[in-house]
């Protein structure tokens, strides 16, 4: 009795952690991605393909190795996604990547659902005209965003006065498809990974996710200063946003919580996601395991999402050196003594910001835990320019 072979397009540090999570399953993942990414790294066999994960031929061929082909990635060609489909299972469905990775379409569908999200307005013809005009509709500030290929904050712009319409038009790039949005004034931001199995839509807990410029720093789980009834409704509304997609596997749901305790859904990743590393330490199933039970069709208990513990963890980005991210995990390990675990993934070159690894500490209570991360987080602060 064979399990069914997995392939993935793209072969960074979610594939890398999704592959850690299959060998234990017996399960046999084919990475498609250049030769030395961080999937890679962790899985030697002669079914990787080297290539780009937008190259249709080399999807083609994936397709025509694995059983279900799955994504660490939105950013993917989605007419090749369909075209497979005939013959490979693709999980989540294309129809749901394809919305998705346009973050106002994505939007629309979930408000077409009832599902509240902020309110956006497309500019189909970027100007400063068109920003005006949504600014008399959305005050001010606002957020222009990218419609595509966007992350880490990437495809995003604050427009705080009239002032900032060109620079934010010219940022943002005219030619591109770009969308307004009406600015969240947050107390805070709450993520929830969702799993969506055969028959049934289960989450992990309600997390805190604290972002600086734009890019996830750290994330506390159980969200702190949350009530139980805000936590259960957040947990709630990411459920009811990934029902409305189709397919099966792991969603990273993100959330602002207003002042009022108002929850808007921020975006949707149809994949494994930076607030759920936590998982891996944390919960009885990892939101690795989860993805692979789910798009696999194994079975999952509600229970194995559980929180066994208070989880805090901390991305390691990269620095002003190109070995920052290399001292500042010696300066972890030194501090945790393996009170807690220290990822890297392999990544060759660090980038300023660019995420090279992270650190996630368990403990009884989130005391506990916080007292234990605070002086790595410090020392981030510290060295941080
Ligand atoms: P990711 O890496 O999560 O995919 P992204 O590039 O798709 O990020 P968003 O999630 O849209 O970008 O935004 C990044 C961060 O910018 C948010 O987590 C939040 O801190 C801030 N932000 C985004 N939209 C708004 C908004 N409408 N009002 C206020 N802040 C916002
Ligand atoms: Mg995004
Ligand atoms: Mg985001």
């Amino acid at each position: 009795m064979a399990l069914p072979t997995v392939g993935v397009l793209g072969g960074g540090q979610l594939g890398q952690m999704l592959v850690q999570a299959a060998y234990p399953l017996g399960v046999k993942v084919n990475i498609l991605d250049a030769g030395h990414s961080p999937a890679k790294q962790v899985s030697y066999h002669s079914d990787h393909i080297d290539g780009s994960f937008k190259d249709p031929e080399a999807i083609k061929r994936l397709a025509a190795i694995s059983d279900v082909v799955t994504v660490e990635i939105e950013h993917v060609d989605t007419h090749i996604l369909e075209h497979i489909a005939d013959q490979t299972d693709v999980q989540p469905s294309w129809t749901t990547i394809r919305k998705i990775q346009d973050k106002y379409a994505q939007k629309e569908h979930l408000h077409a659902h009832g599902v509240a999200t902020a309110q956006s307005i497309p500019l189909s013809n970027p100007s400063v005209e068109a920003v005006e005009q949504a600014s008399k509709t959305l005050g001010l500030p606002l957020m222009l965003k990218s419609r595509r290929e966007a992350y880490d904050g990437r495809g995003n712009f604050p427009v705080r006065t009239v002032e900032d319409f060109q620079p934010a038009l010219d940022a943002l790039g005219k030619n591109k498809d770009l969308y307004a949005e009406k600015w969240a004034d947050f107390r805070m931001e709450l993520a929830v990974m969702v799993v969506k199995t055969k028959n049934e839509v289960l989450s992990f807990p309600t997390t805190e996710t604290i972002h600086e410029n734009s890019i996830c720093k750290l994330t506390y789980t159980p969200a702190r200063g949350v009530s139980d009834a805000t936590s259960e409704k957040a947990q709630d509304l990411a459920r009811r946003a990934v029902a409305c997609f189709e397919g099966k596997g792991v969603f990273g749901v993100e959330m602002f919580l207003l002042k009022d305790e108002t929850l808007l859904i921020n975006e949707i990743a149809p994949r494994p996601h930076n607030s759920g590393h936590y998982t891996i330490e944390a919960c009885p199933a990892s939101q690795y395991d989860a993805h692979l039970n789910a798009i696999l069709d194994l079975p999952l208990a509600a229970e194995a999402l559980r929180l066994c513990e208070p989880a805090i963890m901390l991305n390691i980005l990269g620095g002003d050196s190109p070995d920052s991210h290399l001292q500042f995990a010696a300066e972890a390990r030194k501090h945790l003594r393996g009170r807690g675990r220290v990822h890297l993934y392999g990544k060759g070159q660090a980038r300023k910001g660019r995420k090279m690894g992270h650190v996630t500490v368990t403990a009884p209570s989130m005391y506990e835990a916080e007292t234990l991360m605070q002086p790595l987080i410090d020392y981030v602060d510290e060295t941080a320019s």
